[in-house]
């Protein structure tokens, strides 16, 4: 590929665009829309306060009402189901059922993961590390939410071990699993740029 194709924002955007559509699969896939795989995926790795129509509508870019929608036909087709949110009980939240995680086991989206799986070590750290900040300036743009998990969190310091393998977030007022630590997150706000965490 020549510099100039190499430089252009364009077409790595196209490319992106591409990929997306590409995880749609060809449509045959459990009939599922493009939004309700982006939910299904959203609500497999979103932590406990993200697990919520609300965050998958900020998630998706999307209105209250169109999230709701996607995720009342994924509870009807049985690959979510909405539970009362312990904390509140007014609140629902949003799990996955078995059906719905041996669906995700069949993602089209696995074939884009085992494209990137196949490039040197070293690229596939740039590409990760590159999109990622591209979310992150997409999001500043758009004055949108940015979504990502605790190790990349400009409130890392409020994440505090509380037991054995059980912690709890001062800033967003959660208490989370090891295993949620890696989970995207509705508070997750991006470290400034070249910053490191903060303790
Ligand atoms: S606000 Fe940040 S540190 Fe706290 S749970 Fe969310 S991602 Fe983790």
């Amino acid at each position: 590929m020549s510099d100039a194709l190499l430089s252009d924002p364009h077409l790595a955007a196209e490319m992106l665009v591409h990929l997306g559509r590409a995880a749609r699969g060809d449509g045959a896939e459990a009939g599922l829309t493009a939004a309700q795989w982006t939910a299904l995926r959203f609500f497999a790795r979103a932590n406990r306060l993200s697990r919520t129509p609300s965050a998958f509508a900020a998630f998706h870019a999307t209105t209250r009402g169109t999230a709701s929608q996607t995720v009342k036909a994924l509870v009807a087709a049985g690959y979510l189901e909405r539970l009362r949110d312990e904390r509140d009980g007014r609140a629902a939240r949003i799990e996955v059922t078995a059906a719905g995680r041996a669906l995700l086991a069949a993602d089209p989206l696995h074939v884009i993961a085992a494209a990137i799986g196949r490039l040197p070590p070293a690229q596939q750290r740039a590409l990760i590390s590159a999109l990622q900040n591209v979310v992150g300036e997409t999001a500043r743009l758009r004055e949108g939410p940015c979504f990502g998990v605790c190790a990349e969190c400009r409130h890392l310091a409020a994440l505090k071990a509380v037991s054995a393998g059980g912690y709890h977030c001062e800033e967003a007022d959660i208490a989370l699993s090891a295993e949620e630590l890696e989970q995207l997150c509705v508070a997750f706000a991006p470290k400034p740029p070249g910053g490191g965490s903060p303790a």
